[in-house]
């Protein structure tokens, strides 16, 4: 996959620096602008497949940016906000940021948020399809579990669970890898490894007859068996 190109609207020139240095070390390709309407001309020209926005800035304000850019545009923002307060309008409908982080922030912060706008963002190739192990099916469109045809409840992380165990195709997926695609950056939060391990017994009740699809490869993780 071509590395994800991202656009830094931002007037302080050592947060500029600061982050490209650090994106660009991912493997990221950045291009910058130091004002609102250059962000937009930026904007056009280098057709980001992410914004990072800084809300206060000369010219074109990153609320008049977000709002311009959505006129036609879908393309993913992440706000930089030095206000707290600010943000319930950031994230709101009428501007349609993608995510925000309050200044300071720490890089790491920035990156694990790119990292994970990137992906909910990327159109996933099997969100097209159901999938299907025996009688269990996961229909990635209508966010449904099935046994037997028949809808069962699933909660949204119990969904992203089966998911992630499906895409493996098998494979075993350790606790920490379950970790980071299900929670993200949401890491900091009171989450560990025993989390997955109650979310998989939850989820195997949930799938009855099917539960034994969910393998426990011992001081490992877990896979699902396919066949
Ligand atoms: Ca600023």
């Amino acid at each position: 996959m071509a590395a994800a190109r991202i656009l830094i609207v931002e007037d302080e020139a050592n947060i500029t620096r600061l982050l490209r240095y650090n994106l660009e070390k991912e493997d990221y390709r950045v291009a910058a602008a130091a004002d609102g309407e250059a962000g937009l001309e930026a904007f056009r020209r280098e057709k980001p497949d992410l914004v990072i926005l800084d809300l206060m800035l000369p010219k074109l304000n990153g609320f008049e940016f977000c709002k311009t850019v959505r006129r036609d545009a879908k393309t993913p923002i992440l706000m930089l906000t030095a206000r707290r307060e600010e943000v319930d309008r950031v994230l709101g409908l009428e501007l349609g940021a993608d995510d925000y982080v309050t200044k300071p922030f720490s890089v790491r912060e920035v990156l694990a948020r790119v990292k994970a706008i990137l992906r909910r963002a990327a159109p996933a190739e099997e969100a097209r399809a159901v999938l299907r192990a025996g009688k269990l099916e996961l229909d990635l469109d209508r966010h449904e579990g099935r046994l037997n045809g028949r809808p069962f409840p699933l909660r949204a992380k119990e969904f992203e669970f089966l998911k992630c165990l499906f895409l493996a195709k098998g494979k075993v997926l350790n606790r920490d890898e379950l970790l980071e695609k299900i929670w993200g950056y949401d890491r900091s939060m009171d989450i560990d490894t025993r989390t997955v391990d109650q979310h998989i017994a939850r989820l195997r009740r949930r799938l009855g007859s099917e539960a034994g699809r969910i393998v426990t490869i011992k001081n490992v993780g877990y896979r699902l068996d396919l066949d």
